[in-house]
């Protein structure tokens, strides 16, 4: 679904990503560790095409995200993308949120879109919250919002960049509740996360970034059943969060 082949950025001359290499396969759940500044965001972000990069190339369901003949705002609609601070429409109610992108980038009718998008803050456990704005909402309330608004777009695959990191620690599990209910139901997902649990459950592989490189990635079970083969940059970084 995801394919990243030796992909490497620069800003001006400092180079943020590294030969970045590696694939999301259908229906797999890969997380994304390691330490703040190793270009985690960045390389998450190069996937749909919010930051471009100078070498390499990156497909997306076989669409190629480098490729200038290839249209980034359809592909984005396509790829769900759930941020550190939730990013919903401030001055939008949560039902204006969960449908304005439906209407205005697939098209749908306004009554089709407010079905699909209720639908889907149902799943999320709001639906009493849909005339409320973001900021009535709780942070994890929010973000829930957000995955939902996210899903009514019927994304092929799913980015989330350290989707509980601003919440308040009372509020991670309801939010990552919903990322488990996801994976198991088959989503395609890559997620920068340093919730270890998370990824115990529900990853397929882990991958560990450092200095812009992937320096691990390999089958969860053998990122957390063997610590000690993984290289020194990881155990260091390891044994500060588990
Ligand atoms: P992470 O998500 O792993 O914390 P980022 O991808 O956000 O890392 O950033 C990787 C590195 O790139 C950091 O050193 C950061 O300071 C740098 N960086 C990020 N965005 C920019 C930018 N727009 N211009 C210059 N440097 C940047
Ligand atoms: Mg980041």
């Amino acid at each position: 679904m995801i394919e990243i082949k030796n992909v490497s950025k620069w800003y001006g001359t400092f180079q943020v990503l590294n030969d970045c290499t590696t694939n999301v396969k259908k229906g797999e759940v890969v997380v994304v560790c390691g330490p703040s500044g190793s270009g985690k965001s960045t390389l998450i972000k190069t996937v749909n095409g919010l930051e471009p990069f100078q070498k390499g190339d990156i497909t997306v369901d076989g669409t190629s995200v480098g490729s200038p003949k290839t249209n980034l705002s359809k592909l984005r609609s396509r790829v769900g993308m759930v941020f550190q601070n939730f990013e919903l429409f401030p001055h939008l109610s949560i039902r204006e949120n969960l449908t304005i992108a439906q209407v205005k980038v697939l098209g749908r009718n306004k009554e089709e879109a407010v079905a699909h998008g209720m639908k889907y803050l149902e799943r999320v456990g709001l639906k009493a919250q849909a005339d409320k704005f973001p900021g009535q909402l709780s942070g994890g309330q929010q973000q829930r919002v957000a995955i939902a608004r996210a899903l009514s777009m019927d994304p092929i695959c799913m980015l989330f960049d350290e989707p509980t990191s601003a919440l308040d620690p009372e509020m991670v599990n309801e939010v990552l509740d919903v990322m488990v209910e996801l994976a198991h139901e088959g989503m395609t997902m890559m997620c920068v996360t340093h919730e270890m649990g998370f990824a115990r459950k529900v990853a397929n592989r882990v991958i560990f970034m450092d200095q812009g490189a992937i320096v691990e990635d390999c089958e969860k079970e053998e990122f957390f059943g063997n610590i000690s083969a993984r290289s020194e940059r990881a155990r260091q970084f390891l044994s500060k969060i588990l």
